[in-house]
């Protein structure tokens, strides 16, 4: 997939790029740790489930809350998917707004 940024510039849809984010509503939040705590970690720690459905259940506990998003690096316009998979644009206020703000910290390790 890929974008049109209205500025003109292409948005590619990879996969661990600094341009994309995955959005967890706040609403969702607790929810979500809790689902890995009872669906997950509990039954993994009492044997109830294999490890291979731990990786698998808490993925999608995950990826069934959030949604994604992507910033264009000349623009910094954000898009961001809405409940219904509808892309949304949002407009940086300024010049200075950074245009990498999906960026994740650089590892320690
Ligand atoms: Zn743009």
């Amino acid at each position: 997939m890929k974008i049109g940024c209205e500025c003109g510039s292409t948005i590619f849809d990879y996969c661990n790029v600094p341009q994309k984010g995955h959005l967890i509503p706040d609403q969702k939040w607790d929810d979500v740790f809790d689902a890995v705590e009872d669906e997950v970690i509990a039954p993994l720690s009492t044997s109830k489930i294999s490890e291979e459905d731990a990786y698998t259940k808490s993925r999608h506990i995950i990826s069934e809350e959030s949604r994604l998003m992507w910033q264009c690096i000349d623009c910094g316009r954000l898009y961001i998917d809405d409940l219904n998979g509808e892309l949304q644009c949002y407009v940086p206020a300024s010049d200075v707004t950074s245009k990498q703000i999906l960026r994740g910290r650089e590892s320690s390790t």
